[in-house]
């Protein structure tokens, strides 16, 4: 059964895509987008809000390759997204089995994607010698797909926003204090004003924010929390200034994404920013940031408590950590040893890096769409079509099984992705 009014709180990636497709789907309803930053702000809290993002297909996992690929189509062609897709290819230097499970995904699809794998021999010498000069320590094949890329992140969500508000979404600017209920059913949201804004469903795309929300909302009422489900978690980035000798590499450089030094965690990566003659950075380093909450005792991982989730304080165990990036990728040749604009990145990650887009079992009325596991922005033009399918009951089984609020959670011992320092040791180290 449809509903005659929504507000979604958050204008991230699955925001801002919900509020397109359900207005798309459902022109005559009331639907509100509801975020703390105006969408047009030169700089917001949200992980959607970067530089530039890799746009890809390339996964060990065959449910996400299928949504890489049904994604790069409307990037590819839709002008809502066209002009901020740029297919430059990406090259992933790994020494696990991904170049190979990537492979079997596409071929067992039957889709002709441009992708090849080579010696490390033969990949020092693409792209110019590019990457001749990488850390390719363990590393078997080098995998390129060509048929990857990268899309300006910021002016793609604004540009997804502003085609929902020309349909009718309202754009509110404020800060969702809590999510409002009557008895157990949710009625709407409150905001800082004291204001209570009501409607008959609540989507929460709130990023790595959702844990304490539903904790502010409800400090005593457990089951609404959520628990060992969502972590939030960081990521530092930067970007790096070319000379002016070293810009002609933005003609032809492809997204690098590199596993190595594995032991310092999670993969590193390089885009390009023609736009600004720069290259864009990310580090390996995974963190949470666990404080005490308010009212309730059992502390939990949140993005700093300041307004702008204090995201330009950098420790410099984290600058060290994006610095690697360069060195890695490209050895002597000494891009970007003046990194600059480090800035963390807080996202909101699941055991399984699997979303959430479901009903909060807990309670009626209120949904979760969110917990990209940094990598949801690429999925920008098909995300909301699946949240408008959930909240229409038409999601396909095995997609409402694996992106469920309640669902099996896999132990995160072992799991190279999980954010084992805290944020304040890294300050502390450096
Ligand atoms: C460093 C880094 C690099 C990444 N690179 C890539 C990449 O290259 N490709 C890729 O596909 N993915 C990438 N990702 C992952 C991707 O950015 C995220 O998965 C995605 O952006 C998450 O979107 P979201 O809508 O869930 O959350 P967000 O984008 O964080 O949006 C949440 C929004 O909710 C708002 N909000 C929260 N609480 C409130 C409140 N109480 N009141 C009002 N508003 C509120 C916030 O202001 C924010 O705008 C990366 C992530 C990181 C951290």
């Amino acid at each position: 059964m449809s509903a005659s009014s929504y507000i979604i709180v958050g204008s991230g990636v699955f925001g801002a895509s919900t509020a397109l497709h359900l207005i798309r789907k459902h022109p005559h309803t009331n639907i509100s987008l509801i975020d703390r930053d105006s969408f047009t702000a030169p700089y917001r809290v949200a992980a959607s809000w970067d530089w530039n993002k890799v746009i890809r297909a390339d996964y060990s996992d065959i449910t996400y390759t299928k949504l890489g690929l049904e994604a790069q189509q409307l990037w590819r062609a839709d002008s809502i997204w066209q002009p901020f897709y740029h297919e430059s290819g990406v090259v992933w230097i790994s020494p696990t089995s991904f170049a190979e499970q990537a492979l079997k995904n596409f071929d067992q699809l039957g889709v002709e994607v441009d992708i090849k794998t080579y010696s490390v021999e033969d990949a020092r010498g693409l792209y110019d010698g590019l990457v001749e000069d990488a850390d390719y320590t363990g590393v078997k094949q080098v995998l390129v797909n060509r048929n990857s890329g990268w899309a300006e992140a910021k002016e793609a969500l604004q540009n997804t926003i502003a085609t929902a508000v020309g349909l009718g979404v309202e754009y509110v600017t404020a800060e969702v204090t809590a999510v409002d209920f009557e008895e157990k059913h949710c009625c709407g949201v409150k905001i800082s004003t004291g204001e209570s804004i009501k409607a008959d469903r609540v989507i929460l795309c709130t990023g790595a924010y959702t844990p304490k929300l539903l904790m502010n909302s409800a400090p005593e009422w457990q089951n609404l929390h959520a628990g060992g489900r969502i972590i939030a978690a960081g990521v530092a980035e930067a970007i790096g200034p070319l000379t002016a000798e070293q810009r002609h590499i933005l003609d032809r450089m492809p997204v690098i994404i590199d596993d190595n030094p594995t032991e310092n965690g999670c993969d590193l990566g390089c885009l390009p920013l023609p736009s600004i003659n720069a290259l864009k950075y990310w580090g390996q380093t995974i963190f949470r940031n666990t404080l005490q909450h308010t009212v309730t005792s059992p502390p939990l991982s949140m993005p700093p408590t300041q307004l702008d989730y204090a995201q330009w304080d950098v420790p410099q165990a984290l600058k060290v950590d994006v610095r690697n990036g360069p060195n890695s990728m490209f050895g002597k040749k000494h891009f970007n040893q003046g990194l600059e604009k480090f800035r963390i990145c807080w996202e909101a990650l699941t055991p399984s890096k699997d979303f959430i887009i479901s009903p909060h079992s807990e309670c009626d009325g209120l949904y979760v769409a969110t917990c990209g596991s940094f990598h949801g922005f690429k999925f920008l033009p098909i995300l909301g079509k699946y949240v408008v399918e959930m909240l229409d009951g038409n999601l396909e089984p095995a997609l409402k099984e694996r992106w469920a609020w309640d669902r099996k959670l896999p132990p995160t011992e072992k799991n190279t992705h999980w954010p084992w320092k805290e944020l304040k040791d890294l300050f502390n180290e450096s």
